[in-house]
């Protein structure tokens, strides 16, 4: 395993007046992408500022850390990271002081060849603070800086350097820049606000701030957002894209719109198309909640089967998935989800979830369903099965964790006590996202990477 952040989200933004307000909304509502710090850096007066903390950005960045915390430029960080490595020392914006002043980094993704960059640069002597992604980019950009007077020609040396995906934004000095990396694994999209511009993960937090979409940020694009526009250096020559199948599938939230394509309509034509290839004799469809709400009603709506709600989920208890062992996330998923009767006695059951790992959830909750009195419980699930580990900074790291890499389908029927189960073909999948299959990184559900990984099959190599 590499550094410790993953699919974080970043926030960046630039106006005649205070920005504060709307990099921190934007942080709340980007908020699902990392719960475990937040910060924000601001440049202000020939000085960079940054308050940053553990924990939810109610938390880390309170009203008395936020206390006289102003500036009209500034960038803002969530970040997620697994069990284990948490720390301050880890949250960001990542500052570097070199030559000609400071670099803020916000980072959203995962490099492939961390491990290879920071013995090269420790071989040549530098030392590290932290084992984060964030600063070996940060640092590097710095040491480019430091050698040319134009900001975008630092970059595209750094981006030379860098494998694997990074979307980040970029306080320099009193300057604002975002780039995705060249498959654009992670999205990015710029907003216009009021007497201003930002660059945030994901739409909504640009609607929550009453600005309006202005379009996504290119794969391998770099941007200068400015007061009064934005600047575009794009790639000179087109190369292969790789948008993570992920953010549609579960990362996201439903109201974003990313590449061109909102989360919420790619999960409910998941669940239409769901409907058409893996039909069910069943009383009553039901999601898990909340990642499964939009596949299964797209499945109701298509098979004309009711939909409702079965579980009742306590919005105070934290993510499961990262506990560190399975009697916790046991524990935890059956704490977090209480079955409500009168939807479930008597009934013939299917429930729709957005994605298989390890199982867990849909063990306990089966088993709850049948608790509850249903007469069957049946199962979809709105992604092919996940069987081969991200490198690019989703959750997903081993695969001997992964239900499906040593299971058949009946096997896992049986494992989870459902009735019958079926996933959504990788195909039906792609068909739903309306993006061609060769603009997307589906490497989780083929196991075939768009970037070279030592030991594993490349996406365009021949079988
Ligand atoms: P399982 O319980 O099978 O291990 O994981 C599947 C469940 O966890 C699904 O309900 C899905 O919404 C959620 N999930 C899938 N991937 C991730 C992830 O990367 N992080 C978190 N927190 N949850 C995930
Ligand atoms: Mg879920």
């Amino acid at each position: 395993m590499t550094g410790p952040e993953h699919s974080c989200g970043v926030v960046g933004a630039v106006a005649d007046g205070d920005v504060m307000f709307h990099i921190h909304r934007s942080l709340n509502v980007i908020q699902h992408r990392g719960q475990e710090s937040a910060g924000i850096s601001t440049f202000l007066e020939n000085s960079m500022r940054t308050v940053k903390g553990d924990g939810l950005v109610s938390d880390a960045l309170n009203e008395e850390k936020m206390r006289g915390f102003n500036g009209n430029i500034a960038i803002g960080h969530v970040r997620y990271s697994t069990a284990g490595s948490k720390g301050d020392i880890n949250a960001q914006p990542m500052v570097v002081d070199y030559i000609k002043g400071k670099v803020a980094i916000a980072h959203n993704g995962e490099l492939t060849n961390h491990k290879e960059l920071r013995a090269k640069y420790q071989e040549s002597g530098w030392g590290f603070m932290s084992d984060s992604d964030a600063e070996i980019i940060a640092k590097i950009l710095a040491k480019n800086l430091a050698q040319t007077d134009d900001p975008v020609d630092a970059m595209r040396a750094m981006m030379s350097e860098l494998d694997g995906a990074y979307t980040l934004v970029i306080l320099i000095n009193d300057r604002l820049f975002a780039l995705r990396d060249t498959y654009g694994f992670k999205p990015l999209c710029i907003g216009k606000i009021s007497k201003g511009y930002m660059v945030v993960s994901e739409s909504n937090a640009i609607d929550s701030v009453g600005g309006t979409f202005v379009r996504d940020v290119e794969a391998g694009e770099i941007v200068e957002i400015l007061r009064d526009g934005v600047k575009s250096y794009p790639l000179e020559k087109p190369m292969p894209k790789a948008h993570c199948m992920f953010e549609w599938i579960y990362f996201a939230r439903p109201d974003a719109v990313i590449d061109g394509r909102e989360v919420y309509d790619v999960r409910k034509k998941i669940g239409m198309i769901l409907a058409e290839e893996a039909p069910a004799d069943v009383d009553v469809i039901m999601p898990i909640p909340d990642s499964g709400r939009a596949h299964a009603l797209g499945y109701s709506i298509m098979s004309g089967i009711p939909y409702e709600e079965g579980f009742m989920k306590n919005r105070f208890v934290g993510r499961t998935f990262i506990l560190p062992s399975q009697e916790e996330r046991e524990a935890a998923v059956s704490s977090k989800m209480n079955p409500i009767k009168s939807t479930i006695e008597g009934k013939r059951i299917l429930v729709v979830d957005d994605s298989i790992v390890r199982g867990t959830t849909l063990k306990i909750l089966i088993k709850s369903l049948k608790n509850a009195g249903a007469k069957e419980v049946h199962v979809r699930v709105g992604s092919p099965p996940i069987i081969a580990p991200c490198y690019y900074g989703v959750d997903m790291k081993d695969r001997k964790e992964f239900i499906a890499t040593k299971y058949s389908v009946e096997e896992i029927r049986e494992i989870i006590g459902a009735d019958s189960l079926a996933y959504i073909s990788l195909e039906g999948m792609v068909r739903a996202l309306e993006i061609p299959a060769d603009d997307l990184c589906l490497a989780c559900a083929n196991a075939k990477y768009p970037t070279f990984i030592p030991g594993e099959a490349h996406r365009f190599q021949s079988e």
